[in-house]
């Protein structure tokens, strides 16, 4: 085993941490983080955090791309909107588990980047687009499952919209490094919200 894939084994299931699906492990193992990280912290690539990308954005912890993917849990066969591409590593990792994967991002940089790197690893799957999150991708809806890369202040029911009755919205809410994970599912026609984490991602932009 390569010293990389070693580190990334180690924070996804060493002590304290329980990521259990393995698929979700195997895929984490398979994707080069490093290949979506600019040149100065590419030698930081396989480190237990999140680094900055540019643009005053990050790349996520790995383990909070592993657990986040295996809350949501995608299928083979599932359509996935990520809303903030950032440098593409949680749209790689859910093109190899899911059918088709939407994403959104609205700085243009950061969103051609993540397809060139996404381009090189055959991810055929993902198809980006510049915009605003808030406003989903309604022409692809509906979704199973919604996976939102940075934090609004609430829960932003609204999208739920493009979500189909089985799927769930994973989502951190709330302001600056006050943020909690939340599960949104519907559980016979009522919306059930999970709160599962504190965690800590870039605000999402309101408009
Ligand atoms: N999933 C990314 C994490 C990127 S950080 C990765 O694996 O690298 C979150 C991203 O959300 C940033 O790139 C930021 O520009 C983007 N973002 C913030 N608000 C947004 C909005 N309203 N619409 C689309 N993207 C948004």
């Amino acid at each position: 085993m390569h010293i990389q894939e070693h580190k990334i084994r180690q924070q996804l299931t060493g002590k304290g941490r329980n990521i259990q699906n393995e698929k979700v492990l195997n895929t984490m193992l398979s994707i080069p983080r490093h290949w979506f990280l600019p040149i100065e912290s590419r030698h930081q690539a396989y480190e237990d955090c999140a680094l900055p990308i540019g643009y005053d954005q990050t790349i996520s912890q790995p383990y909070m791309v592993a657990m986040m993917t295996e809350l949501l849990s995608p299928q083979p066969n599932h359509k996935i909107l990520e809303i903030g591409t950032g440098s593409g590593y949680q749209a790689a990792v859910l093109s190899k588990l899911a059918g088709d994967v939407f994403t959104i991002e609205r700085i243009e940089p950061l969103l051609s980047r993540a397809g060139e790197v996404l381009t090189r690893l055959d991810c055929s799957n993902v198809h980006l687009r510049l915009g605003n999150g808030h406003d989903g991708w309604p022409e692809e809806a509906p979704f199973d499952g919604i996976l939102i890369s940075c934090a609004p202040e609430g829960i932003p029911w609204h999208l739920t919209k493009q979500l189909k009755p089985e799927g769930h919205m994973i989502v951190p809410v709330g302001e600056k490094n006050h943020q909690k994970l939340h599960r949104i599912s519907l559980h016979q026609d009522q919306w059930i919200e999970e709160e599962l984490m504190e965690v800590r991602f870039v605000p999402m932009v309101e408009a």
